[in-house]
């Protein structure tokens, strides 16, 4: 899948449309996410245009690769989930559920998060 930058990720990271932002860098920004599934559920993206882990781990640079992961453990502890535990996820594809096609992380925390997945029949 090619990159679209109609996506709204990518008017978030232009600054078309508005976002909560709670971490910026270089490579690196994080935001609540609008429909937040726990009490801490924040979304963490590379500002490259990296439709998913596919072509992320593929293209980008070591250091936007090592900026993405550090600011995950970062948030974490600057979020207050890091001790009780937190989950982080990205979505992939069809399969996946990914709904918008700019690679993005979420760290959800603040309450007990249940099982990954519900268990297979
Ligand atoms: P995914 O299914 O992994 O692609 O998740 C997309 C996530 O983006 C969902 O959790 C949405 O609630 C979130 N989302 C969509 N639009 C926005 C937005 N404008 N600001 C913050 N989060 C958003």
């Amino acid at each position: 899948m090619s990159y679209n930058p109609d996506n709204v990720f990518a008017k978030i990271l232009r600054g078309e449309i508005p976002c909560t932002k709670v971490y910026e860098d270089d490579h690196v920004l994080a935001f609540h996410d609008i429909n937040p599934q726990a009490p801490v559920h924040v979304l963490v993206i590379p500002k490259g245009a990296y439709v998913s882990v596919n072509d992320f781990t593929a293209t980008a640079s070591d250091a936007e690769i090592a900026a993405l992961i550090r600011a995950l453990g970062r948030l974490a502890a600057e979020l207050g989930v890091a001790e009780d535990g937190y989950r982080i996820l990205a979505n992939v594809g069809a399969n996946g559920h990914q709904e918008v096609p700019h690679l993005h992380v979420h760290l959800c925390g603040g309450r007990p998060l249940g099982r990954m997945l519900p268990k297979a029949d």
